[in-house]
């Protein structure tokens, strides 16, 4: 598998979905922007016993999207800093593929070693941001 993420590309951070979050990054997230967790929750959080997630409606891109790209870049949740390699991405060529004709950075750049790519896919496995 080939993958270089495009400059200037926003196109996953404007798919129909959830973004995730694992506790750790909802404390970095916050910290990041100078408010204590319970605003930070209150503001952007949406949290059940076995998830938390962004508070995104269906269909309308991320919050922390701006013109310029992602305003939480440096402290981005795992479930972004780790795309596309996630297990169920990495597990399944059709998926990719298909992953691959919206993501341009699919298919371009050098090659990514296997062993790399399952690597990641386990960071969000072990993390498992929909149940913790
Ligand atoms: S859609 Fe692909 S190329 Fe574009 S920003 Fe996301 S990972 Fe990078
Ligand atoms: S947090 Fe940043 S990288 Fe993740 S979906 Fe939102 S804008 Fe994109």
């Amino acid at each position: 598998m080939r993958f270089e993420c495009q400059s200037g590309c926003t196109k996953c951070c404007d798919q129909q979905g959830f973004v995730y979050l694992t506790e750790e990054d909802v404390t970095r997230i916050a910290t990041h922007l100078g408010l204590s967790q319970p605003v930070f929750e209150k503001r952007y959080l949406y949290r059940t016993k076995h998830l938390r997630r962004l508070r995104i409606p269906r269909k309308v891109q991320c919050i922390f999207l701006k013109p310029d790209g992602c305003s939480i870049h440096t402290v981005k949740p795992l479930q972004c800093s780790t795309f596309p390699f996630w297990p169920e991405l990495v597990d399944d060529k059709s998926e990719w593929r298909k992953t691959g004709k919206w993501c341009p950075g699919i298919g371009k750049g050098p090659l990514v070693n296997i062993e790399e790519a399952q690597a990641i896919a386990q960071t969000m496995r072990d993390a498992n941001p929909l149940d913790q």
